[in-house]
């Protein structure tokens, strides 16, 4: 592509925004600090500001817009669309469209931030793009949603009219307005645009694949910290219907509990969980090909490869064989739970824990296989 093709393509509004703010905030920090120091409750309520704005996008726009994860009472989705607003990316029927989009063609061209044109294009450069063609069909949904319409139709106005509130509220309660402006409009901004960037160019490059190796996304404990909870970012595409990126209670995904907390006290409903079963099912299936994949490195070379290749196929079926008939009597269970059929169920549950225990066995045969797989190296034949 030629320059001149290339400067025709690019979105020059969001480029001066982002760019211009960039060089404002380089500009203001240093001017800022040379006159005074910002107190506690300025650094208090931008770090509450950034948490607010940062849980209605991942909260929000991404597991309540984009992938409908759970159902959401009004009076939660005004206060996700204020701060969704103000945090500048665009209104959530945009977001959701891209988004969708990224999940749709993950690593392929139609993906609108895919890393596979380099860390900068999924991190910001995309950004800069011209907008791709419109696909009306992956956001019909979203466009019976009044809010969200309204949202859309004003997002220009009311980004400005949210931001400008904030900075007003911050000024009010610190009385420092230039400590407002630069840390609770600058500052706010950049850390939590680059955290939402973060997940589409690092939470596709630099981790670990547990649940697939199909997609590109990974999980990363650090990412999960710096992107606010999206840092299990390969389970979330692996189950992107999940309202959990973590799924552990452990790790580290506070829209998780959020949203958690929401359906405790009635703003939230229909959590949606992929079952454990299924889960395993993956993880199992991700082992296996990378099992393979390590052994066809050197089959040619190792005597022991085939024998090995039939273990791993063997124990993959009988895993996923247990794992599908355990599925079935958990099925039958929570059909049967509600109705009088006392005895049934008491068999069935013994059934279901001695299943449970032997799977579990399984599973630690299963992971020193794993070891001994990857121990194998091609000098050993
Ligand atoms: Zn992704
Ligand atoms: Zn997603």
């Amino acid at each position: 592509m030629s320059l001149t093709e290339r400067l025709k393509d690019v979105h020059w509004s969001v480029f001066g925004f982002i760019a211009g703010y960039h060089v404002a905030l380089l500009a203001a920090i240093p001017i800022y600090l040379l006159y005074r120091t910002p107190g506690w409750d300025l650094l208090l309520l931008t770090f509450l500001l950034m948490g607010a704005t940062l849980i209605s996008i991942t909260m929000g726009y991404h597991r309540f817009y984009a992938h409908k994860t759970y159902k959401a009472k009004r009076l939660l989705e005004v206060p996700l669309l204020f701060f969704g607003t103000a945090s500048i990316q665009g209104s959530a029927l945009k977001w959701a469209h891209d988004h969708r989009l990224h999940h749709r063609h993950v690593d392929e061209e139609g993906d609108p931030y895919g890393t596979q044109k380099g860390f900068w294009h999924s991190h910001i450069l995309w950004l800069f793009k011209k907008p791709g063609e419109w696909q009306e069909r992956l956001v019909r949904d979203l466009q019976q949603n009044p809010v969200v319409m309204f949202q859309d139709r004003h997002y220009g106005l009311l980004a400005t009219v949210t931001n400008v509130l904030i900075v007003i509220t911050v000024g009010l309660i610190t009385g420092d307005w230039l400590g407002a402006f630069v840390f609770g409009f600058l500052v706010r901004l950049f850390l939590t645009h680059h955290s939402t960037w973060f997940i589409n160019s690092l939470a596709h490059m630099w981790g670990a694949k547990p649940y697939s190796t199909e997609h590109s996304a990974v999980n990363n404990f650090i990412l999960a910290i710096l992107t606010y909870g999206e840092g299990y970012h390969n389970y979330h595409h692996t189950f992107s219907g999940d309202y959990r990126n973590g799924i552990r209670w452990y790790q580290f995904d506070p829209p998780k509990y959020f949203i958690w907390l929401m359906s405790k006290i009635g703003l939230a409903s229909d959590l949606q969980r992929v079952n454990r079963v299924q889960i395993h099912k993956k993880l199992v299936a991700a082992d296996r090909k990378l099992m393979l994949d390590h052994l066809s490195d050197f089959a040619a070379e190792h005597v022991r490869v085939k024998e090995f290749v039939t273990r791993v196929e063997r124990a993959y079926e009988n895993l996923t064989d247990e794992l599908s008939k355990m599925k079935m009597d958990l099925d039958r269970y929570r059909a049967l739970k509600g109705e009088q059929a006392r005895e049934e169920v008491r068999i069935l549950k013994g059934q279901i824990r001695e299943k449970r225990r032997s799977i579990r066995k399984e599973m630690r045969d299963w992971e020193r296989l794993c070891k001994q797989v990857f121990r194998m190296r091609p000098q050993m034949a």
